[in-house]
């Protein structure tokens, strides 16, 4: 069991618009990140209002601006993200090296680098579980172990349901009992995608 499912892998495309400030890329990323966080995948649906855009080579580091080789409006390093991982993330680039993500098993990957996906599996129970030391590192500091991953991951499982329960009443009779159900669990997703919003 591979990590991201492969619809759900971000892409950037090759973006060279010049913006004046990098939130200007706030549509496209969401495009290309599959409305999703680059690191811990959850999808931005539930909590909208809390996604963030992450520099992913940090534009400061020990105080200091450390962009050098790309501009803070640079879409190739940007990362579309939560606010539990941006937050964690913060300025953190364990090799002080702009061109090393990472180095002895610290440090990071780009969310669109297919390498991102051989650091984690995604357990039955919406667990993200790192299988590499690399992979370790990074759970840890991104805190990828937080209920919250778990939680959406596991929403976004039952949502699926939920459709698909939609489609199957269109085909049925006289089930007052499975349209009450069907009812209550669209009504559910209503408030929780309302929640998301406000
Ligand atoms: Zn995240």
């Amino acid at each position: 069991m591979s990590f991201r499912e492969v619809d759900k892998i971000p892409a950037r495309r090759d973006i060279t618009t010049n913006v004046t400030s990098y939130s200007a890329h706030r549509e496209d990323l969401i495009i290309d990140f599959k409305a999703r966080c680059g690191y811990c995948n959850d999808i931005h649906i539930y909590r909208i209002a809390s996604f963030e855009i992450d520099h992913f080579i940090p534009r400061v580091r020990n105080k200091k601006p450390f962009l050098s080789i790309k501009s803070d409006t640079d879409y190739s390093n940007l990362v579309y993200a939560c606010k539990s991982c941006n937050n964690s993330k913060r300025n953190k680039w364990p090799t002080n090296d702009e061109n090393i993500p990472n180095q002895n098993d610290k440090g990071f990957i780009d969310p669109c680098d297919k390498l991102y996906d051989q650091q984690f599996i995604r357990l039955a129970n919406g667990q993200i579980k790192a299988i590499t030391k690399l992979g370790d590192w990074i759970l840890k500091e991104l805190k990828l172990d937080k209920p919250q991953h778990e939680i959406i991951y596991n929403l976004e499982q039952l949502d699926l349901i939920i459709d698909q329960l939609k489609v199957d009443i269109e085909n049925l009779e006289d089930i007052n009992l499975y349209k009450r159900i069907t009812k209550l669990l669209l009504n559910y997703r209503d408030y929780v995608q309302q929640l998301g919003t406000v």
